[in-house]
């Protein structure tokens, strides 16, 4: 047994080593527990044992990092293995949406993330000239003193979440994959891309939606389908009328939505329906996102594409969805985030979904019996809350390819599942 001291609340915390690990104290232990004891060294009277578990996370996307980071503070062991590297994350924005800023603020990430993003608070719905039509206020889920949503940069809230992680004690291994893994009794064997070998007692496998660590697992029938949709994104210096979301209705049918995602930049997207799952080349792309808002003659999305030249950042992205049936795991092997349930992005809540789901595992992780109900209890308090974004989100999509409509259900739906989003999870 070794000690490490740890005078937080005055307290030594002890850590219990698997005898296969030597006297290494600072691994992992056999019972997978370790307490905080009183500075007599003796477990007083209703102190509380709390696990500790070693935990490979592969995918150190949005959930990945946040559960790493979540494990840590609950004083568990995490590794993660990401296949790319931070910088490669992709110049675009992300919005974060009050449930998701809640969810973070558990975790003590709430401030940092608000601090690297801009907060907003309204959806303005705008005919195609930019002539606002309906301002709606998504309910409060969050603090009154912070803002109702934020929109940030992708890779900023990458360096957040990273930089709690690693200040955590998190070890994040960049270029690395899993080559190899296999559930032995009490936990997973594992290999890595770099050859090591190792065992931890619960994997999670994070690694977004076309997951191969959920096709091993679960097999291959579990693949994502397309939704008959795609984005495209373009991200550009942010115009003084952008408080909020704001949606760009054409009469014919066509939307335009803004993100606002800093002081100085934000990102149009609009959507796409095709019957085919489309790809384009890149040297064409800020080209055909100009011709697709053709006949918006709002000034500011005019003044927008004047800028849309090809040295800014423009993607097309199709959707791509799947809902993973419950339970979300095997064994020793957890599902989490787009790799469980990849959401056509309507509702701006995938990410939001993964926060949450990381959240929960670690709350569950910390104060279950052990890791086989934890596992049970993340995957039943997850599954109706997400089933129900996915089907509201779904629908929204489905809403926006019909032909007849107007586009007031789809927005009825927007406000429909920011409803749900604010219900506790
Ligand atoms: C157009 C669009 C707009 C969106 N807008 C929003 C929004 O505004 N708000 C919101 O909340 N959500 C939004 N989303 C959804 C959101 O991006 C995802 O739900 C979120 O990124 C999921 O996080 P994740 O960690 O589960 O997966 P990911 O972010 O995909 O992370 C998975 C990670 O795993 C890594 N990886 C993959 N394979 C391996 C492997 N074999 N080994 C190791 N690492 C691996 C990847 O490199 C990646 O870093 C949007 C999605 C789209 C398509």
């Amino acid at each position: 047994m070794g000690t490490n001291p740890d005078h937080k609340n005055d307290t030594l915390r002890i850590y219990y080593p698997h005898p296969s690990l030597g006297n290494n104290d600072s691994v992992r232990c056999d019972q997978s527990i370790w307490s905080d004891i009183g500075a007599s060294g003796k477990l007083k009277h209703g102190d509380k044992v709390k696990p500790q578990y070693s935990v490979l996370v592969v995918g150190g996307g949005i959930g990945g990092m946040t559960l790493a980071h979540g494990l840590a503070r609950a004083g568990m062991q995490v590794r993660v293995i990401e296949s790319s590297q931070r910088t490669d994350q992709q110049g675009t924005g992300i919005f974060l949406l009050g449930n998701s800023l809640r969810a973070l603020d558990q975790l003590g990430l709430a401030d940092a993330c608000i601090a690297a993003g801009t907060g907003w608070d309204t959806v303005s719905v705008r005919n195609d000239a930019g002539h606002e039509t309906k301002v709606q206020r998504p309910p409060r889920t969050f603090r009154p003193d912070a803002p109702g949503a934020i929109g940030v940069m992708r890779p900023k809230l990458a360096e957040v979440l990273e930089s709690h992680a690693l200040a955590g004690g998190v070890r994040i291994d960049y270029r690395t994959t899993v080559e190899d893994f296999e559930q032995i009794p009490g936990g997973v064997s594992y290999r890595l891309s770099s050859g090591e070998t190792g065992r931890c007692d619960l994997l999670v496998a994070a690694d977004g939606t076309y997951s191969k660590t959920r096709t091993k697992v679960f097999g291959a029938e579990y693949k994502p389908t397309y939704a008959g949709q795609g984005a495209w994104r373009f991200t550009v210096e942010r115009l003084s009328s952008f408080d909020g979301f704001a949606l760009y209705k054409h009469h014919d049918g066509r939307t335009v939505g803004c993100l606002p995602l800093s002081e100085a930049l934000c990102y149009y997207f609009f959507l796409e329906n095709s019957k085919e799952h489309q790809h384009f080349p890149e040297a064409e792309l800020s080209t055909m996102f100009r011709q697709r808002l053709a006949g918006f003659s709002a000034p500011e999305l005019v003044e927008a594409m004047a800028r849309c030249d090809g040295s800014r950042y423009v993607s097309y992205r199709p959707f791509d969805i799947l809902l993973m049936p419950a339970p979300w795991y095997k064994g020793r092997v957890a599902l989490l985030g787009d790799a469980a349930h990849a959401v056509t992005p309507q509702l701006t809540s995938g990410g939001g979904m993964a926060i949450e789901d990381a959240v929960v595992l670690t709350e569950e992780l910390s104060t279950c019996t052990g890791i086989d109900e934890a596992l049970a209890a993340y995957s039943s308090r997850r599954f109706d809350r997400v089933r129900r974004i996915y089907d509201t989100s779904l629908a929204i999509c489905q809403a926006e390819q019909d032909p007849h409509a107007d586009g007031t259900r789809a927005v009825e739906l927007l406000m429909e599942g920011y409803g749900l989003l604010a219900q506790p999870f």
